[in-house]
C-alpha cells in the first residue's frame, strides 16, 4: 500500500475504491489516526450514511469485514468523524487526525441464549467478547473483529504512519471518553499502538502510586475522573505520555476489576517500583 495525493493506493497499486462523501469540512494536517467502529449492520449502511448529507458524518476509510477498504474522504481534508473531543493540548480532533471506521454491530445485549444487535440481529457466542470497558464497571458483549479487518488495519495504520508522521493512534474512546465506547475491549489498541510506535511493553517506564490517586481523562484537574478510579495505593502502571507534572497512565493491575484502565495521574503521586 502507498498514499498518492492523500488516496490509498492498494498493494497492486490500483487506488483503493473512493466514494466522495459530501460531509467533510477544509484541509488539515493529521496528527493522530483515530480508530471506530460503525454499530452498523454492513460495511455498505455506513458507507451510504456517510454519503447522506443529512448525517453530517463521515471518516476517512471503512474496513468491511471481509477487510476490504472504501476511501470516503482525501487524508488531508476533514472527516467529521470525531465530534467533541480532547487529546492532550488538542481538541476538536476532527482537524487533527484520521478516522478509520470498522465495520462492527457495537454493544450488544443479551437474547436468549445468545446475543442482539440494536438493529436486530442475532449472534451466537464465537463472535462476541464479554469484557469490561476500561472506562466502565460493568461486564458488556461487544461484537468481535475479524482477523481481516485487523490486519488490514494494521497495514494501512503503518502506512499512514510512515506518510503523515503521525503521533499516536487512539480509540474514539480515548479522545471522548464517557461519550463513546469505540472501538472498545475487542480491539487490540494496546498492540496497535505499540506496534507502530515501536514500543515494546517492557520498554515503557514502570512505576506505583503512593497513595490512592485520581485517574483522570486528560492532564489536569479540569478533567474529569474517569469511572474506574481512583487508583489504590501500591497500583503498578506504565508512563504512556507526560505533560508536564502529568502522566498518562496504563494500570498494570485491574482497578475495581477494570483490566487496562488508562487515563492521566498527577506525576508527584508516583515513585519507581521496589526491585
Ligand atoms: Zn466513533
Amino acid at each position: 500500500m502507498r498514499i498518492k495525493r492523500h488516496r490509498l493506493y492498494l498493494n497492486d497499486d490500483t487506488p483503493c475504491e473512493y466514494q466522495k462523501s459530501p460531509c467533510r469540512g477544509g484541509r488539515m494536517t493529521p496528527r493522530l489516526l483515530v480508530i471506530h467502529y460503525t454499530a452498523g449492520a454492513s460495511a455498505r449502511s455506513s458507507i451510504n450514511w456517510f454519503m447522506n448529507p443529512d448525517a453530517r458524518a463521515s471518516a476517512h476509510l471503512v474496513i468491511g469485514r471481509d477487510g476490504a477498504i472504501t476511501q470516503l474522504v482525501p487524508f488531508n481534508t476533514v472527516a467529521w468523524h470525531a465530534g467533541a473531543s480532547q487529546w492532550n493540548d488538542l481538541s476538536g480532533l476532527n482537524r487533527h487526525s484520521i478516522g478509520i471506521e470498522l465495520d462492527n454491530a457495537g454493544r450488544l445485549q443479551r437474547h436468549g441464549n445468545g446475543w442482539r444487535s440494536w438493529f436486530g440481529r442475532d449472534y451466537s457466542a464465537d463472535e462476541v467478547l464479554e469484557a469490561r470497558h476500561r472506562h466502565e464497571t460493568e461486564v458488556s458483549a461487544w461484537h468481535l473483529f475479524t482477523a481481516e479487518q485487523i490486519e488490514t488495519t494494521v497495514e494501512v495504520a503503518t502506512v499512514l504512519f510512515g506518510h503523515y508522521g503521525l503521533e499516536d493512534v487512539v480509540g474514539h474512546d480515548d479522545i471522548s471518553p464517557g461519550r463513546k465506547a469505540d472501538p472498545g475491549p475487542a480491539f487490540p489498541l494496546a498492540a496497535l499502538r505499540s506496534r507502530l510506535l515501536g514500543r515494546r511493553e517492557d520498554q515503557l517506564p514502570r512505576m506505583v502510586t503512593t497513595t490512592s490517586l485520581n485517574i483522570r481523562s486528560g492532564p489536569g484537574v479540569e478533567h474529569a475522573t474517569l469511572n474506574g478510579g481512583p487508583l489504590p495505593t501500591d497500583t503498578p502502571v506504565e508512563i504512556m505520555a507526560e505533560d508536564g507534572v502529568w502522566r498518562r497512565v496504563t494500570a498494570l493491575s485491574p482497578v475495581n476489576g477494570i483490566a487496562d484502565l488508562e487515563g492521566w495521574v498527577h506525576g508527584r503521586y508516583l515513585k519507581a517500583p521496589i526491585g
